[in-house]
């Protein structure tokens, strides 16, 4: 795996936050509620997308209280275009009554409370504490699982592991902003299927860099 030092980790993030000035979270919101329902609707969905149909949703639906009496058929319609709607309906309306039930309809601020609402996992937790209350978490989405193993900042074979390897790599501080650094870098040059190697920002840091990369979904090496 890639030697990373001190060194050469900054200037990885100092050449991303140059590249990305504007990575920030993507989903639309106005409150921790809003950032927990967006982010349950994000799974296997594209932010875009969640923020077409947030809108409308927030406006049905604008607390805990409201969602956890939604009728699941009115929900499933609202939420449609996201996919897998009957699923998320059901998380949506079981996350909203364990707020009513539990938390008094606010959002926790404690990762165990948050992971154990229907619908929310570690990576959903680590999004809102991070998105909607500012305490450093680093969610692993598809993007940077992909992007840390490519830069060979972690060999981890699940977002748990590579989250552990990054949070160990890099300064609790810096966690929020290198967690939207990284997606807005796979969304931008490290592309799963054809990263754009030859013109990507941080590519004399990359063991995996143009020509060097055997199989761009598991990060394999050629050599
Ligand atoms: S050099 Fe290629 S594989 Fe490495 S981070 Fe950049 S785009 Fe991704």
């Amino acid at each position: 795996m890639q030697r990373w030092t001190k060194k050469t980790l900054t200037a990885l993030t100092t050449s991303l936050a140059r590249a990305y000035p504007d990575a920030k979270c993507a989903l639309e919101h106005g409150d921790p509620f809003q950032l927990v329902v967006a982010t349950i609707l994000s799974a296997q969905c594209t932010d875009a997308r969640v923020n077409q149909v947030t809108p409308g949703l927030f406006q049905r639906y604008p607390d805990a209280e409201a969602l956890a009496g939604a009728e699941q058929g009115e929900l499933e319609a609202l939420i449609h275009s996201t996919g897998f709607f009957r699923n998320k309906a059901r998380n949506l309306i079981g996350m909203a009554q364990a707020l009513l039930a539990r938390h008094g309809g606010q959002v926790p601020r404690e990762a165990q409370a948050l992971g154990a609402l229907p619908g929310v996992g570690q990576k959903t937790a680590n999004v809102v504490l991070a998105n909607a209350f500012g305490i450093p978490a680093l969610a692993v989405d598809t993007h940077i699982f992909r992007v840390a193993r490519r830069l060979g900042l972690s060999q981890g074979s699940t977002p748990e592991k590579v989250e552990a390897d990054l949070c160990a790599l890099f300064p609790r501080d810096t966690w929020i902003d290198l967690h939207h650094l990284l997606i807005f870098h796979g969304r931008g040059s490290c592309d799963a299927r054809k990263p754009l190697c030859s013109s990507c920002p941080v590519q004399e840091l990359c063991p995996s860099g143009s020509g060097k990369i055997a199989d761009p979904h598991s990060g394999l090496f050629l050599k």
